[in-house]
């Protein structure tokens, strides 16, 4: 074991301190109200890690370090008030590929310059411990880069989202994920550059191949995987750096990341296993979806749907991906405020998967100011539509699927979903007949007796309906 400097106490308790910040940050975001008080938990927390940083180390040029925090800041900052709500998922990937890289280039300055580091005789020889560190580090941090690239591209479309299945590919990626553990292990005999740098030019490539074979569908959960492994990079490099605030929160967002993807293959039905090995979702079983299109149907108009509202005495909304893209949380809500001056009780039914991302909907909802007494998840709603005149579902097409629960060979059985079509009537909104949800299977749901279909954009035809409401 090597020597480990020794701490000023004010550098562990800041450290501690920090830490602790961030498990209220996380604690915070577990619910819509106190999200925004955990976010700020969280940005206090790293201004205290940071400072805490440069006050500690010999820094040689303040001013550039600054610069640069300026510069990233400065970018990060444009870039989040920019985007579009339906994109989040691909900016997060973006952002972990920088996380992925940050380690790769933490961990290759360490390796060029083990002594600055203090992870080195004066022989340059490293410790031994700090090669295990380092290699892991750098293996999770070029896994984590490689793959969210991946994952960027294929959600944001510059790559398609069909899996791309490689002949042998199960042989390839167990042999690339042996040689790597082998030659980090070998790493601990033998220092030489092409130990480390076949390590890394394996993790690179080993964070391809695991991505390209998982279609569209599970790249969400394939994204919150990659933010566990980069919190993980993180930790691997906190030890390298004797850093303990990259330790602590490295290792919080490994844990969160990995329950989060674990709470969504639960919810999708999923199991992580599968979802890695790929496959599922895509453009190819989207293309099943025509014959639909001529089956009969009844079609309804913001007029008809305002009068059974009316009329009802409880209506539950449905939002799903189509009211993000429409941004029609807002006419949703005017909506919902309306009907409970006409005396119906109003409530929103959450799924777990809604959207294209955890917690989609709400986010929408709360910016949107809906009460969060109004908003139900599924467990606890799913019973009501029973009791319930209309279901009106807004956007959510897969998440009300009842072939998740009738049709073994549906790509979503097994998926929970919920029980609108037990409401006495349903109304439908989406654009056309034709465009399909997120897993690209038929709904069986729009051909029903009890179903009324309300084809527009969903804001435009909420904002009809509340004119029809006045
Ligand atoms: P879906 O993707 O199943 O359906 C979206 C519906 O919205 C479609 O029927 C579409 O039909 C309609 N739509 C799109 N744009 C508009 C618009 N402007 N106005 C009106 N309607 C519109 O959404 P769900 O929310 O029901 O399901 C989410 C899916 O995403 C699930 O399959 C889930 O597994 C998957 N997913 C979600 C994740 C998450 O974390 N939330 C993670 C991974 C996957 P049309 O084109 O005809 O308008």
């Amino acid at each position: 074991m090597h020597e480990v400097a020794a701490v000023p106490a004010w550098v562990a308790l800041a450290y501690l301190v920090a830490g602790v910040f961030f498990i209220l940050a996380l604690r915070g975001l577990s619910s819509p109200e106190s999200s925004r008080r955990g976010n700020r938990f969280g940005m206090a927390g790293m201004t205290i890690a940071v400072a805490t940083t440069l006050l500690t180390h010999e820094v040689v040029s303040l001013g550039e370090i600054l610069i640069a925090i300026a510069i990233g800041g400065g970018i990060g900052f444009v870039i989040a008030k920019r985007i579009a709500m339906t994109a989040m998922p691909q900016l997060v990937a973006a952002f972990h590929s920088l996380v992925g890289m940050a380690a790769v280039l933490v961990g290759a300055a360490a390796y060029l310059n083990p002594q600055a580091f203090g992870i080195a005789g004066v022989d340059g020889i490293i410790h031994q411990v700090s090669r295990i560190e380092m290699g892991l580090g750098v293996a999770i941090g070029a896994i984590t880069f490689s793959g969210s690239v991946i994952a960027f591209l294929k959600l944001n479309g510059n790559m398609s989202g069909k899996p791309i299945i490689l002949p042998a590919r199960h042989f390839i990626n167990f042999g690339t994920l042996a040689a790597i553990i082998g030659l980090i292990a070998y790493f601990l005999t033998d220092q030489d550059p092409w130990v480390f740098w076949t390590v890394t030019a394996l993790s690179f490539a080993i964070g391809f191949l695991l991505i390209i074979p998982i279609g569209g569908a599970d790249m969400p959960v394939v994204v919150s995987m990659l933010n566990s492994y980069s919190g993980w990079a993180a930790a691997a490099m906190g030890f390298t750096l004797q850093n303990t605030a990259m330790i602590i929160t490295g290792a919080l967002v490994g844990s969160s990341g990995a329950i989060l993807s674990y709470i969504m293959c639960r919810a999708m039905n999923r199991s992580f296993v599968s979802v890695i090995a790929g496959g599922f979702g895509g453009d190819a079983i989207a293309a099943n979806n025509g014959p639909a299109i001529d089956r009969p149907y009844k079609r309804g108009s913001a007029e008809d749907a305002a009068f059974l509202m009316k009329q009802a005495e409880q209506v539950i909304i449905v939002p799903g991906y189509g009211m993000a893209v429409a941004q029609a949380q807002h006419a949703l809500r005017e909506m919902g405020d309306m009907l409970k001056e006409a005396g119906v009780t109003v409530k929103y039914a959450i799924h777990p998967v809604a959207g294209r991302m955890p917690g989609h909907m709400n986010v929408l909802l709360a910016e949107a100011n809906v009460p969060y007494d109004e908003v139900y998840e599924l467990e606890d709603i799913n019973s009501e539509f029973a009791r319930s005149d209309v279901a009106f579902v807004i956007g959510a097409n897969d998440v009300t699927n009842p072939a998740a629960k009738t049709d073994k060979t549906s790509p979503i059985y097994g998926m929970p979903v919920l029980d609108v079509e037990k409401a006495k009537t349903v109304l439908f909104i989406k654009r056309s007949m034709g465009g399909a949800g997120y897993a690209g299977v038929e709904n069986e749901l729009f051909f029903r007796d009890n179903t009324m279909m309300l084809l527009a954009d969903a804001k435009k035809m909420v904002e009809d309906i509340v004119k029809n409401l006045g």
